[in-house]
């Protein structure tokens, strides 16, 4: 469509135009109701059709089964960072977390300020989070073990992810969930705030194991409870429904659309193989993270200037390659291609670099 660029942001994020535009189908009438989907009652039968195929896509898609329980909360992923030892690690327990950048600094920070035990069992800070650590010594008898699977800043993420034996595994997925398929299994937690392969911002997906909910103290107050949640179908309160329904048009254009994780991890590959080559032929661009540890959904590189990496951003705008910019605590660049980015749009950023390259190398 005229007037939308190549969307490289790191979140929000691009959507799949064909969710935008079922969204703006059926914007003022969701499926004759005469409302659109942001004005029907979250206790009606739309919505409920809405949340309860959602939940069954999700399920679906990541092979969860029966044993467990797909939320939608509030609050981002950052929320979770406090949410997950408030209601996971009882008192007298501690949990492992392993250290690979800003986000998992802050879930380890927000556990301590609950008082939690934390044991910070390995880190990748000795070399400014440029890699996942390996053969990390875990306890087994922590009560969980925390890691973040991509590194949204810093550009990396676990291939394999860590052995724990039966310590359950929680992940904040929020840059890479849905982009491969993975053993749930050995998962008691995954989150996700959704606004980056999933959705808008405006709603967390929580997928809990359903024993973890034993762990969960009666004493929290309501809102901070999985189990509040649990027991309703994430509909305690209010929901952010149109956050919700945007999910669902994305799960449903993941499976109908792509065909399932298997297809997504394909599509999702050759987009970063596709930009990663680049750094392999060229001295101009260097990736930051090491080659084993490289994210396929945030690939970050740095120029030979700060004033040349100025000049890359802006001038990739006037292009129609928009969101090229690194983030703000670590600076140089960095292309977001999530879910929905298409191989199209990575070849067009491609090609702007060499050309780009050209000029300036
Ligand atoms: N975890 C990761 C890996 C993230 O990339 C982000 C957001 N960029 C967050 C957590 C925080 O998410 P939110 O803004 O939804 O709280």
């Amino acid at each position: 469509m005229k007037n939308r660029i190549h969307n490289f942001n790191a979140g929000p994020a691009a959507l799949p135009l064909p969710v935008l535009e079922e969204i703006q189908a059926e914007l003022l009438d969701f499926k004759g109701s005469g409302m659109s989907i942001m004005e029907v009652s979250h206790r009606s039968k739309w919505f409920d059709d809405v949340i309860n195929e959602t939940v069954e896509r999700i399920n679906r898609l990541m092979g969860l089964g029966d044993d467990f329980q797909v939320l939608f909360l509030q609050g981002g992923a950052s929320t979770q960072f406090a949410l997950v030892p408030m209601n996971l690690l009882p008192e007298g327990q501690s949990a492992d977390y392993v250290n690979t950048g800003t986000w998992s600094t802050k879930a380890i920070k927000e556990a301590q300020a609950m008082g939690k035990t934390v044991n910070v069992a390995a880190s990748s800070e000795d070399r400014n989070f440029c890699y996942i650590p390996k053969d990390i010594p875990l306890d087994p008898n922590a009560a969980y073990v925390h890691i973040t699977s991509n590194n949204t800043i810093k550009g990396t993420a676990y291939t394999d992810f860590p052995d724990a034996g039966n310590v359950p595994l929680i992940a904040d997925m929020s840059s890479d969930i849905m982009s491969r398929p993975m053993d749930a299994s050995k998962f008691g937690l995954i989150y996700a705030g959704a606004q980056k392969n999933l959705g808008p911002a405006g709603v967390c997906v929580v997928i809990i194991r359903k024993d973890m909910l034993e762990r969960v103290p009666e004493s929290l107050p309501s809102m901070f409870k999985y189990t509040t949640f649990a027991g309703k179908n994430s509909m305690y309160n209010t929901p952010p429904c149109f956050a919700i329904y945007t999910v669902g048009l994305v799960v449903k254009w993941i499976e109908e659309t792509i065909g399932g994780l298997e297809k997504m991890e394909a599509r999702n590959r050759k987009k970063a193989d596709t930009l990663y080559s680049i750094f392999d032929s060229s001295d101009f661009y260097s990736g930051t993270a090491d080659k084993d540890s490289r994210s396929m959904m945030n690939v970050t590189f740095r120029l030979p200037s700060e004033d040349l990496e100025k000049a890359f951003v802006a001038q990739a705008l006037e292009n129609g390659l928009g969101g090229l910019k690194g983030h703000r605590s670590v600076g140089g660049c960095r292309a977001s291609i999530y879910n929905p980015t298409s191989q199209e749009g990575v070849e067009a950023l491609v090609d702007f670099m060499k050309e780009f390259e050209k000029k300036n190398g």
